[in-house]
């Protein structure tokens, strides 16, 4: 089926890589017990560099290695938008005028969603908005029916059609944007949002898994520490939620205030501007 599923994503021109599947829920079967991705880092020791579209190729990765994740190379055929949260949604829908998106979708098998659009020509760009990543130029993602972590498989909710939709000049300039330069508001209530991106990121930094905890609650920090240098949060209410939520995940108090100290400053000298239009 993964196979399959492989040489049906390498017709439409994508190129596909192996990626290790995991091996049980929260562990990785490339074996390290600390691994950071699991079910989510290249087999191939060149990653995404060696992604193809030759079906030999691809046949002789699946034969070796049956149960491989299947990944694929976006910024060629298509790049996606990679939504891990509510807020997440919330900003991809509101940076699509309002609407859910209309092309092709994914739910992961973490429970987030993947929305294909057309290549931008831009590259990867993290946390775009609180819960919303863009996968670009160089970048890829694990694709259906590809197996998470947690144990459930990616699946589609829209195939993939021949023609993908382009993003909204609104998305395109976020992604392309210095974050600190006057982006599109994608938000009709700020503190809401903020409020709402606070508690999802301090409830995914308490599931976060061992393995993925140190980077959960940098990546959150880093986010959070975005709207604290918009002024759209407090500091001293993001760093008390996500040190609790560090700690309910098993973290030690040492590495936590390291963590947090430093995911903070550096998001918060790119704060994300809500734009002219909403400073009344
Ligand atoms: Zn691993």
């Amino acid at each position: 089926m993964l196979l399959a599923a492989a040489l049906a994503y390498a017709r439409l021109g994508i190129p596909v890589l192996p990626v290790h599947p995991p091996a049980g829920p929260g562990v990785c079967c490339c074996g390290r017990p600390d691994c950071d991705r699991v079910g989510k880092h290249p087999l191939l020791r060149h990653g995404l560099h060696d992604a193809s579209t030759d079906r030999r190729r691809i046949a002789v990765w699946w034969e070796r290695w049956p149960r491989a994740n299947i990944g694929l190379r976006t910024g060629v055929v298509m790049d996606v938008a990679d939504v891990d949260s509510a807020p997440g949604w919330h900003g991809l829908c509101l940076l699509l005028g309002g609407g859910p998106p209309d092309g092709p979708q994914v739910r992961t098998g973490g429970g987030g969603r993947h929305v294909w659009f057309r290549p931008c020509g831009h590259g990867n760009r993290v946390r775009l908005l609180p819960g919303l990543d863009w996968r670009g130029r160089d970048g890829y993602v694990v694709a259906p029916p590809s197996r998470h972590a947690g144990g459930a498989d990616y699946r589609w909710l829209c195939p993939p059609t021949a023609g993908l939709p382009e993003v909204t000049p609104a998305l395109r300039e976020l992604i392309a944007g210095p974050p600190a330069v006057s982006a599109p508001a994608p938000v009709g209530d700020p503190d809401r949002y903020a409020r709402a991106a606070l508690e999802a990121e301090a409830d995914r930094v308490a599931r976060a898994p061992v393995g993925a905890r140190n980077d959960t609650l940098n990546r959150a920090a880093f986010a959070l520490g975005r709207l604290v240098g918009a002024g759209m949060l407090d500091e001293g209410p993001v760093c008390a939620e996500l040190t609790a939520a560090a700690l309910h995940a098993g973290l030690g108090r040492a590495e936590t205030r390291r963590t947090l100290r430093s995911g903070l400053s550096a998001g918060r000298i790119r704060p994300w501007n809500q734009g002219p239009s909403h400073v009344a």
